[in-house]
């Protein structure tokens, strides 16, 4: 896959593109990132790639002219049949949104400052309009590094045990299960006997139990109860009778 990310700011980038899993799928060559510095298409003297808001008010605007030349110029190299504006008014990113972005070929993603860009350029130009949240960031960058993370992390050969891939939060639309590792006993506390007893249909029957134990408690949301597979549902009953169990035990 080619992401091509388009920036006024490419120092942001380039420490996270090198590191850690990231920058190995990288190496490998699983994924290619390209970034273009938008300022290289400005046509005046003075590289201006900002301007005044029409009708007034505080901050600057990204213009056409500089944006549309960036991305015109990755054409030969990149389809441009995704062309995403990372932007808090865009679609919010679940995995469900990664994954489809990682079905793609290739992808153009466009970082914003200042108060945004032209609207000229995400009515006609842009495919898409991605927001990583309900919060406002000085630029588009931070947004498109989750964006090419989370995307890479679903390309095949990026992360070497696809089991931790397919175990994580939201791959089957729960939170992951909890994890433990050695020492088996710290501080008195210890870790579940089922995980150390090798029975390894056990060992997955208790996790989807506590996945969607931790999901009910924290994310009610996510389970959507007419998409519960019937194994689910049994779990979700049994955690049902021990948490009134429970109450019984407590109670004066
Ligand atoms: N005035 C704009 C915000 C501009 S913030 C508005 O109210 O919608 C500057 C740029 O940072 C945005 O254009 C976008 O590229 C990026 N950005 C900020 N917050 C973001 C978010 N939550 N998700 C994705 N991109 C974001």
């Amino acid at each position: 896959m080619r992401v091509d990310i388009l920036t006024l700011f490419p120092g942001i980038l380039e420490g996270a593109l090198n590191a850690s899993l990231l920058g190995r799928a990288i190496e490998k060559g699983l994924v290619t990132v390209a970034v273009t510095n938008i300022r290289d298409f400005a046509t005046d003297r003075h590289r201006t790639v900002d301007d005044e808001p029409y009708g007034g008010g505080a901050g600057m605007v990204m213009q056409c002219g500089p944006i549309y030349g960036a991305v015109e110029s990755l054409r030969g190299r990149n389809s441009l049949e995704r062309v995403v504006l990372m932007s808090p008014r865009g679609r919010p990113l679940t995995q469900a949104v990664v994954r489809e972005l990682a079905a793609a070929p290739d992808l153009v993603l466009l970082c914003a400052r200042y108060e945004g860009v032209d609207e000229r350029v995400s009515r006609d130009l842009v495919t898409d309009e991605i927001s990583i949240g309900d919060y406002v960031l000085s630029g588009g960058e931070l947004p498109a590094l989750v964006v090419v993370e989370a995307v890479s992390r679903m390309l095949p050969g990026v992360i070497g045990d696809w089991e931790s891939v397919e175990t994580d939060s939201f791959y089957s639309g729960i939170l992951g299960p909890p994890q433990y590792t050695r020492p088996p006993e710290f501080r008195g506390m210890e870790v579940p006997a089922v995980l150390r007893e090798g029975n390894h249909a056990a060992i997955a029957r208790w996790r989807r139990k506590e996945a969607l134990r931790v999901t009910r408690a924290r994310r009610p949301d996510l389970l959507n109860d007419s998409e519960m597979a019937p194994d689910d549902r049994k779990l979700l009953a049994e955690l049902d009778r021990e948490a009134r169990a429970t109450e019984r035990e407590n109670e004066p």
